[in-house]
């Protein structure tokens, strides 16, 4: 059996169709909904991650501004910038690209910007709340593989789902995601003794370890639905994921590609959390 490949790229563009529709509903009320990204430094990847939020922002007709700083830039004046940009009506979501340098306090960059226009959905209030099962902004990342799931109407309710990795922005997030849908969740990390043992019974494996070839054929369930979340760009320039995809394909029944996967469907979820942070703001319900 080959699996059904996800097409990522594909499932975006539909997706973000719809956040341009409701983001066309509120430019009718006059209301143009906004996005500023803070970058620190020249970190070329962090840069290209920048680009592409600024060209999904323009895709879906939405304004956007950078805030760029030099690497030597102080913590205050970050700080400074983002109070600014929470006082701002015309700014609805605010991200700092990340990583920063190690002189800024990221927990404190990140707790200072507005529970109501943190669209990457990184706050402690925002954790909370999905902890509670009351998400505000969902993070972008496992939120765009919640939305490929639904979107192809994948059973969540029941199923075995089994997340690697377990930090804050991806594996946490993932698992909580999937636990208030109803699933049975299993967090692996690097310290889990048996990967294979809780892989092999997985419906449903969300793997971000960022650990190249990690997952192999003989770990995956027949006819389960696999999402590589990791992205590694290897010494020959090649983007891969955890995944050993050709293999894998094989085995499973839904298998998302590295890249034209995840990648998209993470850009695609911040554009429409800046959308609803703007509904929000103005009391629109869509
Ligand atoms: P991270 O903070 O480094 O966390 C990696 C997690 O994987 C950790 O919990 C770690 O376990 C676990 N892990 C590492 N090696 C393992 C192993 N051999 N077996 C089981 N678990 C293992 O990474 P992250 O920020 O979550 O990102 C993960 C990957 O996703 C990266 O490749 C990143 O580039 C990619 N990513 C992609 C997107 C996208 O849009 N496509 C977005 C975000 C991230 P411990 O906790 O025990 O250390």
């Amino acid at each position: 059996m080959t699996a059904i490949i996800i097409n990522g790229k594909e499932i975006a563009e539909t997706v973000r169709n719809e956040w341009k529709q409701r983001a066309a509903v509120l430019k009718e009320k006059g209301i143009l909904p906004g996005l500023a990204v803070i970058i620190v430094g020249d970190d070329p990847a962090s840069k290209v991650y920048v680009r592409n939020k600024v060209a999904a922002c323009h895709q879906v007709g939405l304004h956007s501004e950078v805030h760029d700083f030099p690497e030597d830039v102080s913590e205050e004046l970050v700080l400074k910038r983002i109070n600014n940009l929470n006082d701002n009506p015309d700014i609805h979501g605010i991200l700092v690209q990340l990583p920063l340098p190690a002189h800024i306090n990221i927990d404190k960059i990140l707790e200072t910007i507005s529970v109501k226009k943190d669209v990457d959905g990184f706050h402690l209030h925002n954790m909370g709340a999905l902890v509670s099962g009351k998400s505000i902004f969902p993070p972008c990342t496992p939120y765009g593989v919640q939305c490929l799931l639904e979107h192809l109407n994948i059973p969540i309710a029941g199923q075995n789902a089994v997340i690697i990795g377990r930090s804050d922005i991806v594996g946490k997030p993932m698992a909580l995601m999937l636990l208030n849908k109803h699933a049975t969740v299993s967090i692996c990390t690097s310290k889990t003794r048996d990967l294979k043992l809780y892989t092999s019974l997985a419906d449903i494996l969300v793997v971000a370890a960022g650990r190249p070839g990690l997952v192999t054929a003989d770990m995956v369930k027949q006819g389960s639905v696999v999402i590589d979340v990791g992205l590694t760009r290897l010494d020959d320039g090649r983007l891969v994921g955890d995944v050993d995809y050709e293999a894998v394909k094989e085995v499973a029944g839904h298998i998302t590609p590295v890249p034209g996967g995840v990648g998209p469907m993470t850009i695609t979820m911040l554009v429409a959390n800046t959308v609803q942070a703007a509904e929000r703001t103005n009391d629109i319900n869509c």
